[in-house]
């Protein structure tokens, strides 16, 4: 993927502060960090986001966040982050290199993710399940 800002950072032609990496993964941080060490774990291999990744990619990038919130809760006494996926535009992905984020959270950082719950899907639920089978 000659353009793709992530596999540049990969092939070490764009500068990045890395965390960890290992045969498949890469772990840096984000450049417009949310609070300290805000890393972002990727494949080394270019695949877009969550439908198009083989599972033993998906497996790697979840072993390789787990070694990063080992290593920040050891080294940092960290106790409360966030891990996020964006997968599709519409679920806000802005960079289409799949990436996981590891967001440390802290009381009153003034960070807040908010979802609104739409209650009235439950009574959709049976439905919803019946499309599946
Ligand atoms: P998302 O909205 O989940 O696709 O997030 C993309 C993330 O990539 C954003 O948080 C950006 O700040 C981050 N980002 C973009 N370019 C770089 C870069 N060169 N180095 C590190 N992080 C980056
Ligand atoms: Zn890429």
């Amino acid at each position: 993927m000659e353009n793709c800002i992530f596999c540049k950072i990969v092939r070490g032609e764009l500068n990045s502060w890395k965390v960890y990496e290992d045969e498949s993964t890469y772990a840096f941080f984000d450049i417009n960090p949310k609070n300290e060490y805000h890393t972002l774990v990727i494949p080394k291999k270019h695949y877009e986001n969550m439908f198009d990744i083989p599972e033993a990619e998906a497996v790697n990038i979840m072993k390789t966040i787990k070694k990063i919130v080992d290593l920040y809760s050891v080294k940092l006494g960290m106790q409360n982050l966030q891990v996020i996926n964006s997968s599709g535009a519409q679920a806000q992905q802005d960079v289409f290199h799949i990436h996981f984020h590891i967001v440390p959270r802290f009381s009153g950082d003034g960070q807040n993710i908010k979802w609104n719950p739409r209650t009235e899907l439950r009574d959709r639920f049976d439905d919803l399940l019946a499309k599946l089978s």
